[in-house]
């Protein structure tokens, strides 16, 4: 009731949902109630109020991805992330806003409306999942999952002053997660805590035959990796992440969490990533490929809306036309380029070759340091239209978060101060490939 109550206060301003299942968190929440009532024992999350990103799939509740294509598409089961939370019965109270089929770092491009940034409403939450980092930030949410595939989680986190975690690949199952670019997707926490997230982390992770990426590598218990001790740890600095045309504010905030690194005893080790300075290019290579093959199932037959058309081709056509933005379809149209005859070893190809190059920097550098210590977005969040009309702009504002989907590695932004205009500036600790504790535990020091 409470966390409804602040919805109704501040959600008009904030607008970090598309859809609030207000009688079913009721229900749920009261049966919680009458379980403590009869002096029974509860779990972590039960009865914790939560919310969901709109591209996760959830039985008989909407789900838009923030697209009109699919605006009344309500799917007929659970992604796997589901199954496991409704196990430990928390209370769900809807669907979060976010850039459209998580295209984007500032949730303007949602076919519905903007999410505004609780710190300022002036200005954007970040994106993709711009509304599971407000709704957590704004106190409309207790904790909420997000999508990450090029920074959605991170930077979403970082422009809220929350935290948020893009696991391995693999170590999340991505079956009922709509496809974005399926090798970079990961599903992760938002949360306002390390704590909350090791703990959500805890419930979601796992192998999953529904998934045929899923990692089959044992899960440990992430909460044991809670503990305040960085004594010996190696941090690495990567020089490439201290990009040209970054905030000096946002700069001061690292420099100053890597000097309360030092204090507590880790050891910061200069690293070099040489190859970084094209994971970008690759990244908007190899993400719109992918979706454009995976936003071919959008054709008026079998998934969502349809406009109707003289033949079948004119109403694929108008379909696609009228019900995708201009960004997916920016994004179809370039996937299908870099895909097609003739120009697919030129483009694609050649993207393959430096994520290659990306990953073996990182595999590298962790030959010598257990973590490496980054900014999460080269600004803090930035006005509501600052960059709208200017993709390319939008695009380099993910130097520091796409390359660590490309190597599939996980990454945890955590607020590490505030800028002069009062927006949160995070940081990011970037892990070895299935390692999330050693980066929880470093967060959790910090923290
Ligand atoms: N901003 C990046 C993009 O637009 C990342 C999005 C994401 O991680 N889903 O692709």
């Amino acid at each position: 009731e409470d966390v409804l109550a602040r919805i109704d206060e501040v959600e008009g301003d904030v607008k970090a949902y598309l859809t609030i299942t207000r009688d079913e968190a009721l229900a749920q929440a009261k049966a919680v109630d009458e379980k403590i009532a009869k002096g029974e024992k509860i779990s972590f999350l039960e009865g914790i109020p939560g919310a969901i990103k709109d591209n996760i799939c959830t039985k008989g509740v909407k789900t838009t991805c923030a697209s009109k294509i699919l605006e009344n598409f309500v799917p007929p089961y659970d992604a796997t992330v589901m199954t496991k939370l409704k196990a430990e019965n928390p209370v769900i109270l809807g669907k979060l806003n976010m850039d459209e089929f998580a295209m984007g770092g500032s949730t303007e491009n949602s076919a519905y409306h903007p999410t505004c940034n609780p710190w300022n409403t002036e200005c954007v939450p970040g994106g993709s999942s711009g509304g599971s980092a407000a709704s957590v930030a704004a106190g409309t949410a207790i904790w909420s999952l997000g999508s990450d595939t090029g920074g959605s989680i991170r930077q979403p986190a970082s422009f809220c002053g929350v935290v948020g975690l893009k696991p391995t690949y693999g170590r999340v199952s991505r079956y009922g997660l709509v496809a974005y670019g399926s090798s970079l997707d990961q599903i992760g926490p938002v949360t306002r805590d390390v704590t909350d997230c090791a703990n959500i982390l805890n419930i979601i992770a796992g192998h999953d035959d529904m998934d045929s990426t899923s990692s089959v590598a044992e899960v440990p218990d992430f909460t044991k990796a809670l503990v305040e001790d960085v004594k010996g740890l190696k941090i690495g600095l990567p020089k490439e992440y201290f990009v040209k045309g970054m905030d000096p504010e946002v700069e001061k905030a690292i420099r100053m969490a890597i000097e309360k690194y030092k204090e507590m005893g880790a050891e910061i080790v200069d690293i070099t990533l040489p190859h970084t300075d094209y994971a970008i290019s690759a990244y908007y290579l190899i993400a719109p490929a992918e979706a454009a093959t995976n936003l071919q199932r959008y054709d008026g037959v079998s998934y969502g809306e349809r406009v109707e058309g003289e033949d079948l081709v004119a109403m694929m056509t108008n379909t696609r036309t009228e019900k995708f933005g201009e960004e997916v379809k920016r994004r179809i149209v370039i996937g299908n380029y870099a895909l097609s005859a003739g120009y697919y070893d030129a483009y694609y190809l050649k993207a393959m070759k430096v994520r290659t190059l990306v990953a073996e920097d990182y595999a590298k550098a962790f030959e010598q340091v257990d973590v490496i210590l980054a900014p999460v977005a080269p600004t803090t969040a930035f006005k509501i239209g600052e960059m709208a009309g200017d993709p390319l702009q939008m695009y380099l504002q993910d130097a520091c978060t796409v390359p660590l989907n490309l190597a599939g590695l996980p990454g945890i932004s955590i607020p590490c101060g505030m800028s002069s205009k009062g927006m949160p500036i995070g940081m990011q600790l970037i892990g070895k490939a299935l390692d999330e504790e050693t980066i929880i535990r470093a967060a959790y020091t910090y923290e």
